[in-house]
């Protein structure tokens, strides 16, 4: 591989093995287009995206923060998620036209006055002015390639392997799996690429196609399909049948968090064992007699 560092420097490096995990855009994945029988397909949607901060209210978040707040308005939607510093992030997702139709600070009002007027005051009229315009509307392409391995030299990870639209909220996790997954093969079949590539394009190749098409299907259910009573009335009897058979009937949605969980609750055990094998604690040496001032200290902080 050829490197070239910012200041303009090449560096030549040779590796027993390079991981592709260069984004949806990966210039690794290029190289794989030289080839035959390498499958691709990318597909932009019409829509681009947005992103304005709601700041916090008197130190609270401005609205409730265990929900995901959506504005559907059928043709497009803003969403809001919560973070750890009290802000919601809110992406406002539209089609790309009508986002070359607002040009000026008086039409971004306009645009909220008429779609989203009770967000206005929550982000504040000069902030949606000012940041409306700081960066150009962003694109969201869909990425979907087979095989994730070249030879026993090469493997795609993440977006590399499988950028998808963001509205299944699996992007990141299904990136994260395909990491899991690789590392499981590569104790089953003793760490011998020329076998584990060819398995991890096996195993995953299916799984991540099936959350880029999830994902798909997600783009429009969140912006119109949950304006529609039948649609809300069906997940309510989902829901219902949920609870009185939960093993025989799960909705989709359910599934896949599960999944996450399990995955999450997974990653966090290994990655915590092996930081303390690898790094064991230095256990304090306390005398006894301070041992319980120090754990009355510790249950009351203050
Ligand atoms: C609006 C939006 C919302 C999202 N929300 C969620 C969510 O709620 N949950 C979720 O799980 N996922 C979500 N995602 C998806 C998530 O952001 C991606 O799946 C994730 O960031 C992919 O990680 P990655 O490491 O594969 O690629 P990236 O994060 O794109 O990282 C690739 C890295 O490679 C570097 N790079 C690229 N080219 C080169 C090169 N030629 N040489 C050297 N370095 C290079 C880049 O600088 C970058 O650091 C969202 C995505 C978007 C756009």
């Amino acid at each position: 591989m050829t490197f070239v560092r910012a200041e303009g420097a090449k560096e030549e490096i040779q590796a027993d093995l390079i991981v592709g995990c260069d984004g949806a855009f990966s210039a690794i994945r290029k190289q794989f287009l030289r080839q035959s029988r390498f499958n691709y397909s990318q597909t932009y949607i019409p829509h681009g995206y947005l992103e304005f901060t709601m700041p916090p209210i008197n130190g609270e978040f401005a609205m409730k923060p265990n929900y995901l707040h959506i504005w559907p308005r059928n043709m497009f939607m803003m969403i809001a998620l919560p973070n750890l510093d009290k802000t919601f992030t809110c992406t406002l997702f539209m089609p790309f036209e009508e986002f070359e139709k607002v040009t000026t600070g008086d039409k971004v009002i306009k645009l909220f006055q008429k779609y989203f007027p009770d967000a206005i005051p929550l982000i504040g009229a000069e902030a949606l002015k000012r940041d409306f315009f700081c960066l150009p509307a962003q694109t969201m392409v869909s990425v979907k390639c087979s095989p994730y391995h070249f030879g026993d030299k090469c493997v795609l990870m993440g977006d590399a392997a499988h950028a998808v639209v963001p509205f299944y909220g699996q992007g990141m996790n299904a990136g994260f799996e395909d990491c899991l997954v690789f590392n499981e093969i590569m104790d089953q079949l003793n760490e011998d690429f020329s076998a584990v590539l060819p398995e991890y394009t096996r195993v995953r190749v299916p799984d991540d196609h099936a959350i880029a098409d999830l994902a798909m299907y997600n783009y429009v259910e969140m912006r119109a399909h949950v304006n529609s009573k039948w649609f809300l009335f069906r997940k309510h009897v989902d829901d219902f049948l949920h609870i009185i058979m939960p093993r025989t009937i799960i909705p989709l949605y359910t599934m896949v968090i599960n999944q996450g969980l399990l995955f999450c609750a997974a990653v966090s055990v290994a990655g915590g064992s092996y930081l303390l094998v690898r790094y064991p604690p230095s256990m304090p040496n306390i005398p006894i007699e301070q041992l319980w001032s120090r754990l009355q200290a510790l249950k009351s902080p203050f």
